[in-house]
């Protein structure tokens, strides 16, 4: 199992939901973690056998950052979501977003006044990161695979899968993909 990393991507953006936010912008830092494997990039030394391309990912992140949102959990949804529609063979994803010294609006309370006084609320920094886990076993063979889970699945690629027989595993196996092989035995 291989980890590749992007650490410390470093952006000016406009997420938040105070006016200062959105108009001065703020400093963030992005960090993303991706498990893969690494095998067949690092026999052929070739960039395009790598299943994950950290420019991309940079650009994926840049992408997104670029796009204000009010909520920092919304960036790292959407940033894990272009995550797994561009790379297909991700094991695990883990996405942090890091807003430095973000503005804090408290107000005091009567108790609070007086000898206490915060410095200025500054805080070094507010994050939020979410992580996913794609490696599944087959509902119906019991070897392991990689589902997605959602519409950026692999398997919905595969059209010529008969609507009904589409129900009727649905209705047997669930919501988890079957993988390949045994979808190949219900396909054409
Ligand atoms: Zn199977
Ligand atoms: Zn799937």
């Amino acid at each position: 199992m291989a980890l590749i990393v992007l650490e410390g991507m470093r952006f000016h953006a406009f997420h938040g939901v105070h006016p200062e936010e959105q108009v001065l912008g703020g400093e963030y830092v992005v960090n993303v973690e991706i498990q893969t494997g690494i095998a067949a990039a690092a026999k052929t030394d070739d960039i395009a056998s790598t299943p994950v391309n950290y420019e991309t990912v940079f650009q994926i992140c840049m992408a997104e950052m670029a796009e204000p949102k009010k909520l920092l959990e919304t960036v790292v949804t959407n940033i894990i979501h272009r995550l797994k529609r561009q790379f297909s063979q991700m094991k695990s994803v883990k996405v942090q977003v890091r807003k430095l010294y973000p503005p804090i609006h408290a107000k005091m309370g009567p108790l609070q006044q007086g000898r206490f006084q915060p410095i200025s609320g500054r805080v070094e920094a507010a994050w939020v990161q979410d992580d996913a886990s794609f490696v599944s076993n087959c509902p119906r063979c019991k070897a392991s695979f990689l589902c997605y889970t959602d519409d950026t699945c692999w398997c919905k690629e595969i059209q010529n899968i008969h609507p009904a027989t589409q129900e009727t595993l649905k209705r047997q196996f669930g919501s988890t993909c079957l993988c390949q092989n045994c979808l190949k035995l219900y396909a054409g």
